[in-house]
């Protein structure tokens, strides 16, 4: 059956040569971003969390580079997800093996520097490296659920850096071409998980496109700027920065527009995801600005939208209803 093209498919059709969906480089990822958080941490309110989380970011990429190639997927995993357009792993099922000794490796890493990590965090830490596999995988699955409660709120940043590892590793390994277009399109196309935020890219093929950036496993996927990230609708997007929000104007009177992150509302669904634009800083990276610009969802916050998806090294509490 010849499949029908999407909007955003049709459009796309004008410049069909920039990549669909970029799958991470793990190392290089995490090394620009725990430098960007570093960076972003200076003069910033919440410096010192932007600091620690860089500690994890830089634990993150030196475990990427530890982990030995994963099995390939199978191929009926791969043709089933693309005739039913799903994504190609699922965050519902076991959790990637031994992701445990991730976490582990992450945490010995930063247990070695005790001296620079926050007082509260040192019992946190020796509370996960003591749990047991079995108990570190219903943990995961918890948060992954984002079942997040009191009790979990300090070790969700660290279980989440940890399965970012092992998703991402697994994401670097497959082929571009056997990712599938997944519904709905909001979704990342690799782990089904939420985008973090997104960046407007400079450099290369996807230059002057934007992609969601998976919050889970780290994979890009394209999505044309005129759709809400989050229902897809074309109508009612707006975007608000600090300075707008603020009142912020140049001298003309005009509203500065050189602001890095934007928060893109939608009147439709009510919600905001930020964009990130490498255009206004070429080191701009999602996750470490979406971070570093919490000012910017405080501010939000007063208004009448919710924020569509969280930032994985930040844990909110909000236990599932039961
Ligand atoms: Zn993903
Ligand atoms: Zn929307």
């Amino acid at each position: 059956m010849q499949r029908i093209l999407q909007p955003g498919e049709i459009e796309a059709l004008d410049s069909i040569h920039f990549p669909r969906v970029r799958l991470p480089q793990p190392s290089l990822l995490f090394q620009e971003r725990a430098a960007r958080l570093m960076q972003l941490a200076d003069g910033n309110p919440i410096a010192d969390y932007l600091r620690f989380a860089a500690r994890i970011v830089q634990a993150q990429q030196h475990r990427a580079r530890e982990l030995s190639t994963p099995e390939a997927l199978p191929q009926t995993q791969i043709d089933q997800a693309n005739a039913n357009g799903m994504p190609l792993l699922s965050t519902h099922g076991p959790l990637p093996q031994h992701w445990q000794h991730s976490l582990r490796a992450m945490i010995d890493e930063l247990r070695s520097d005790n001296a620079n990590t926050p007082a509260g965090l040192t019992p946190v830490l020796e509370r996960l490296y003591s749990q047991d596999d079995e108990a570190l995988n219903r943990l995961g699955r918890q948060i992954l659920a984002g079942n997040i409660g009191r009790d979990e709120l300090a070790m969700a940043p660290l279980v989440m850096a940890a399965l970012q590892v092992e998703y991402a590793h697994i994401a670097a390994h497959l082929l571009e071409k056997t990712v599938p277009y997944a519904e709905p399109a909001t979704v990342c196309p690799v782990c089904g998980s939420t985008p973090v935020a997104s960046v407007l890219r400079i450099g290369g093929q996807a230059a002057g496109h934007r992609y969601l950036h998976c919050s889970l496993c780290c994979t890009e996927w394209h999505m044309v700027r005129v759709k809400c990230s989050h229902c897809e609708s074309t109508k009612g997007i707006n975007y608000q920065g600090m300075q707008t929000l603020e009142g912020k104007t140049d001298a003309a009177g005009r509203e500065v527009q050189d602001q890095v992150v934007l928060a893109e509302t939608c009147d439709q669904c009510h919600t905001y995801r930020k964009i990130a634009n490498q255009e206004k800083d070429p080191y701009a990276e999602p996750l470490a600005d979406d971070l570093a610009s919490l000012m910017l969802d405080l501010l939000m916050g007063e208004s009448d939208f919710a924020r569509a998806s969280d930032n994985p090294l930040l844990a909110i509490e909000k236990p599932l209803a039961v």
